[in-house]
């Protein structure tokens, strides 16, 4: 059964009332539930890199992404999908109530499971960490990639993905076997649409404005760390495992 009986915002008034509506939720709707590990960073400094190849290695970890979601929801078009677009392609945040209810059903699915959910893109800003907090959800730590906006830059440039299976790859870090082509389905790779430099510059800025607050946050309630997140996929997925306490 599921643990959510709350009434759910829609997203008209999310837009209008930003952040209020996690006031309707009542604490505690998250029984049973595995621990959730926060990823924290710039986009483009590795985090669902890091959540991947975890996810990959094993039943322990479950990888949930919140731009995974919603560009799958924007790929079929679904309602949040429709609405979720135009904010994505201009880099900026989509609404909290759009992206807090994907986030309650894919904790809801996972209710009861032992893997440890690493959440990579949620809480964007402190409105939704206080949605996550009143739903009650272990928080266990929130690890801080850190990654210097000038490496973001050119990391982002050389960013590949899988449109069929979402494998990221990049073309000098982590190069596909054969250019161009997903070693696992071998889907052609593509350049996702807000990759490009002016929306990434954006991206940034609302990262700065918006993101990095959190960091603060989590700190002042004792579960951030830091990594250094500069290094190879292996040694930053190592420092991960490390810092946020997992086996
Ligand atoms: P990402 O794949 O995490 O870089 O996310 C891609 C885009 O999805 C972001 O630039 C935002 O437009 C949107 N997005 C992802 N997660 C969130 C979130 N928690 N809150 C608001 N917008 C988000």
């Amino acid at each position: 059964m599921s643990p959510f009986k709350t009434p759910v915002a829609t997203s008209a008034d999310s837009r209008d009332h930003r952040g209020a509506w996690c006031n309707h939720l009542p604490f505690g709707i998250i029984p049973d539930i595995m621990d959730i590990v926060i990823l924290l960073g710039a986009p483009g400094s590795g985090k669902g890199t890091v959540a991947a190849a975890l996810a990959g290695r094993g039943g322990s970890f479950n990888h949930v992404s919140t731009g995974e979601l919603l560009r799958a929801a924007v790929a079929k078009g679904t309602p949040a999908g429709v609405e979720a677009k135009s904010y994505m392609d201009s880099g900026s945040l989509v609404p909290d109530a759009v992206v807090a209810q994907m986030v309650k059903d894919v904790v809801d699915a996972a209710s009861g499971d032992a893997a440890t959910m690493l959440l990579d893109g949620f809480p964007r800003n402190l409105a939704q960490a206080e949605i996550l907090e009143k739903m009650g959800a272990p928080v266990k730590k929130a690890v801080l990639i850190d990654v210097p906006d000038g490496i973001i830059q050119d990391r982002i440039a050389g960013r590949r993905t899988c449109p069929k299976c979402k494998a990221g790859y990049h073309v000098k870090n982590l190069p596909p076997k054969v250019e161009g082509v997903c070693d696992k389905c071998g889907a052609q790779l593509t350049v996702r649409k807000d990759d490009n430099p002016e929306t990434v510059r954006d991206r940034l800025a609302v990262y700065h404005r918006e993101t990095e607050p959190l960091v603060a946050f989590y700190e002042n309630k004792g579960l951030l760390a830091r990594i250094d997140g500069t290094r190879g996929v292996e040694a930053t997925c190592k420092a991960f495992v490390e810092a946020a306490g997992l086996k």
